[in-house]
């Protein structure tokens, strides 16, 4: 039999419209889609009608999906000959554990391909407006993440030195440390930031306030999980954007 082949598909930040035409072609063809939890089901709907669903959310905290079971069932499906989406939230390499998924797969003999997206750390700022890099205000942008599993931390002297906007990814469970941590470094408290929950989707909601201030103003919204933090000057261009294109999903 012919072995199937696995597309890590990177499927945006929420909104259905941000998906790739790769990304569409992928979800369209595939006999069986494997969807994390931070997936839009509204992809679904790309779907073939005869397509396999599995559910293989790892949600922090939740009831989970241990890594290397999905990373079995994706080897074991392809070799049954089964073509796979492998989707997950914004890009697959960003934050996403695509990187590992794709080793373990080419070890296996299998052939995957990866499909990119739209992280989240970009595509989420952008629909309040924020671009993360702009001319006169930053040089650059800083994805990191705000919560690691040995709970190691980055370091922070040099990511206030390196005067890039801060993207920061799974950061709201340990906002008060991050923020502590920044000041201490010598980030100045007015630094402009903002927390969005949910982005692009139809339920985003968002916080823009100063970096000092930011701790209390995502607990007095009772902002949670899924969230970015944009902290830096391009986070004050933040504004509500005019929905017309948006999908209502
Ligand atoms: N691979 C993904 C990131 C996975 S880590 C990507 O490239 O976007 C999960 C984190 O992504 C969440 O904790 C949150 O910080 C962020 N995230 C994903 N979707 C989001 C959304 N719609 N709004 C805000 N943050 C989001």
């Amino acid at each position: 039999m012919t072995p199937g082949r696995v597309y890590l598909v990177g499927a945006g930040p929420g909104d259905v419209e941000l998906l790739t035409l790769k990304a569409v072609r992928a979800i369209g063809c595939a006999d069986v889609i494997l969807i994390d939890d931070l997936v839009n089901r509204a992809v679904l709907q790309l779907a073939r009608a005869d397509a396999r669903v599995l559910n293989v959310g790892k949600r922090g905290g939740c009831r989970s999906t241990p890594q290397a079971f999905i990373e079995r069932q994706m080897v074991r499906l392809a070799r049954s000959g089964k073509t796979i989406a492998r989707l997950k939230g914004g890009d697959p390499f960003v934050f996403g554990r695509g990187g590992e998924e794709l080793l373990t797969l080419q070890a296996a003999g299998i052939q995957a391909e990866a499909i990119s997206g739209i992280t989240a750390g970009i595509g989420v700022p952008a629909a309040l407006g924020i671009p993360v890099t702009h001319r006169g205000l930053s040089r650059g942008v800083t994805l990191i993440t705000g919560h690691t599993r040995d709970g190691s931390e980055p370091d922070w002297d040099a990511l206030v030195r390196s005067r890039t906007t801060l993207v920061i990814y799974m950061g709201v469970a340990g906002l008060e440390t991050i923020v502590r941590r920044l000041l201490a470094a010598g980030l100045a408290h007015t630094t402009p930031a903002a927390a969005i929950q949910n982005g692009t989707l139809a339920h985003q909601r968002n916080v823009v306030t100063t970096l000092a201030d930011l701790p209390d103003a995502v607990e007095a919204a009772a902002l949670g999980s899924p969230a970015v933090v944009v902290i830096g000057e391009v986070a004050r261009m933040a504004r509500p954007q005019a929905a017309a294109l948006r999908q209502v999903a």
